[in-house]
């Protein structure tokens, strides 16, 4: 099976792990802090706030960025649960926009007719690696008085018009789940060039604290341990290794699948650095059918995302509504297929095999 998702651990992150082990020190301390410091400067954000998920990464932006009960946040309900859940756990009401069906990202001119007195924020998605159109955002986001948070739990090292995606917003989100473009195992950081924000994320991120046993605030225990940021640290020196590679095996897929009938590949728009953490395909018709042959023929895929969010059974319950027609047809036909760093080029054209003999079997 070639899978759809594979982390590179090498000696060097099996080294530094021994090392904070041996040191005894194993929660939040001085790798989490130097982590912080080499995670911000790679993402040109002036603070990074280390938390133990993504998902905790986002309830901690959203509470620092004041959202709480009766609050709206208008973000894409094509993406993981995570990014909506976050909004429900601070009492806010996610308000869901329509995406982009070129780029599956929320598209900005779908989210002005969602303002109402009670928004507070802006929650876009930079989905598969590929940063959302952000500069209609922030000025949307400017003149109604919202914030905008990034979640780019997907895209580490995107680049939006030549500036790196996460601190474009108010606040960005990073996940370091094993499956995403760099890893601490499970991980988050919360990234922003905001002084206040940067503090008030410390302290929702270890029981509001202000300084030792003085709790000023509600907070959580979200931090990340010195076990989890020294891992994180030797991935950030590949990370960018590990996206060329990515971006090449998305070009060569690209390239090979062009003309394949009965499938259409991704669009990178033109200013952006897509980082693809996901490659998926459209598949217009018979998408599930071509996902089993796919399995039969020993192509891990993924279904990022198969029901859009408010049409999951906790949202349903909850009478949150939305109605996203291209976000629902996106949810009927895409299709990811393997593009991680460490596929061999001998994969890469098995890959291109079977899905060209699959459009011939299945799709014409
Ligand atoms: C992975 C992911 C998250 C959550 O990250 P975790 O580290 O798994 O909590 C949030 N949003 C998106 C878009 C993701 O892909």
């Amino acid at each position: 099976m070639i899978n759809i998702a594979k982390p590179i651990i090498t000696d060097e992150e099996i080294d530094a792990v021994v090392e904070v082990l041996k040191s005894g020190m194993l929660a939040q301390g001085q790798q989490v802090e130097k982590f912080q410091e080499e995670f911000s400067n790679y993402t040109e954000a002036k603070h990074g706030i280390a938390t133990s998920s993504g998902t905790t990464a986002l309830h901690t932006a959203l509470l620092a960025a004041g959202i709480g009960p009766g609050d709206e946040v208008i973000t894409t309900p094509f993406t993981f649960a995570a990014t909506a859940n976050s909004i429900l756990y601070t009492g806010a009401t996610p308000v869901f926009a329509d995406i982009d069906p070129k780029t599956f990202n929320l598209n900005p001119s779908e989210i002005e007719d969602k303002i109402t007195d009670k928004t507070k924020a802006i929650l876009p998605v930079h989905l598969y690696g590929q940063p959302a159109d952000l500069a209609p955002m922030v000025d949307i986001a400017e003149m109604n008085d919202l914030k905008l948070i990034e979640d780019a739990a997907q895209a580490h090292g995107a680049e939006y018009r030549g500036h790196k995606i996460g601190s474009i917003g108010d606040l960005g989100c990073f996940s370091f789940y094993p499956t995403k473009n760099m890893t601490t195992g499970e991980g988050g950081m919360v990234t922003t060039n905001d002084d206040e924000l940067a503090e008030k994320s410390g302290m929702i991120r270890a029981h509001g604290e202000s300084k030792r046993y003085e709790h000023d605030i509600l907070g959580y225990n979200y931090r990340m341990t010195d076990i989890a940021a020294s891992i994180g640290r030797i991935q950030l020196k590949h990370v960018d290794e590990f996206n060329d590679q990515r971006i090449a095996n998305a070009d060569f897929l690209s390239e090979q699948l062009a003309d394949v009938e009965g499938i259409t590949t991704p669009y990178t728009a033109p200013d952006v650095k897509h980082v693809f953490h996901q490659y998926t395909i459209r598949v217009a018709d018979k998408r599930d059918e071509f996902k089993d042959y796919l399995t039969e023929n020993g192509i891990g895929t993924g279904i990022h995302y198969p029901i859009v969010l408010y049409k999951q059974p906790y949202y349903v319950n909850q009478g949150i509504k939305g109605d996203c027609p291209e976000a629902e047809l996106a949810a009927s036909q895409v299709i990811s297929i393997p593009v991680h760093p460490s596929l061999t080029q001998e994969e890469l054209d098995t890959i291109v095999d079977v899905i060209k003999k699959g459009s011939e079997e299945l799709l014409q």
